[in-house]
């Protein structure tokens, strides 16, 4: 059997090592999760997913998927969205990360159905939801063109993926950003988790992850349509969108 490699961050790996480590980055900070996203982004990926949840059309009765949904930030919006007729479904690779959405949910008065599935296998019949999001989690997948793919299965016609990931800074800004990344923001995670390495490992992945143009590219060879970007924050991060006919 052929031993595929991928990147971890910087570093290069085999392709299950790159899934194991993954989910010990996730393991490590889930407790920590929800604070340091806070920490790290001033609060401002408050308004980035809040963009991103204008931009998803989900409206009352409609069924959404949360892809590598995490502590649950979009599932939790959208199930105040879709009321009693429609459907929301958390879920995440990450076992621990997926405990702590579900508890965060529950505290709010939510009980969403919940899946640990690999985004790569979604264990959902085609055609069904009228919304996919992944949001900061395209990244860590090993195989993205194979998730995107899953996630094009599972939109019925008409439907929409909103893709909420880093992407390519603003060339100006890119000295500031890159002593941000990699000097402030593993001492915060080291502070905070009491682990540098996962912030390290954030930092890497997102420039090692493909930029605005890139993943335009990508989402239409899957095969989405009508895809467009929109920059947030000056292309610290940006959300894709793209339509299934
Ligand atoms: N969506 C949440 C948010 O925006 O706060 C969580 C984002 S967190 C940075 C990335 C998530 O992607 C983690 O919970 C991780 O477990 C999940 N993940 C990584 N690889 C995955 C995969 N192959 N399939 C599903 N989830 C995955």
């Amino acid at each position: 059997m052929k031993n595929e490699t991928t990147h971890f961050g910087y570093e290069t790996v085999a392709e299950q090592e790159k899934a194991r480590r993954v989910r010990g980055v996730f393991d490590s900070v889930a407790n920590r999760y929800d604070v340091m996203n806070d920490l790290m982004s001033g609060g401002m990926h408050r308004l980035w997913k809040a963009f991103a949840i204008d931009r998803a059309g989900v409206r009352e009765g409609s069924r959404v998927l949360d892809v590598a949904g995490g502590t649950g930030d979009l599932s939790l919006a959208f199930a105040k969205r879709v009321g009693k007729s429609g459907q929301v479904w958390l879920t995440d690779i990450n076992n621990a990360m997926l405990a702590r959405g579900r508890d965060r949910l529950m505290d709010k008065g939510y009980l969403l159905p919940v899946a640990q599935c690999d985004a790569e296998k979604l264990p959902f019949p085609d055609n069904w939801f009228d919304c996919v999001t992944v949001a900061f989690g395209l990244r860590n997948m090993t195989h993205k063109d194979g998730a995107l793919a899953e996630m094009l299965r599972v939109l019925r016609p008409g439907g929409r993926l909103l893709v909420l990931e880093f992407s390519k800074v603003w060339a100006p800004l890119a000295p500031i950003y890159d002593f941000y990344s990699f000097q402030i923001i593993p001492r915060v995670g080291q502070l905070v988790t009491n682990d540098s390495d996962s912030y390290r490992y954030l930092s890497e992945s997102i420039r090692m992850h493909p930029g605005q143009e890139e993943l335009k590219a990508m989402m239409e060879q899957v095969g989405f349509e009508r895809v467009e970007y929109f920059n947030l924050a000056l292309g610290v991060v940006a959300l894709h969108r793209g339509f299934k006919f």
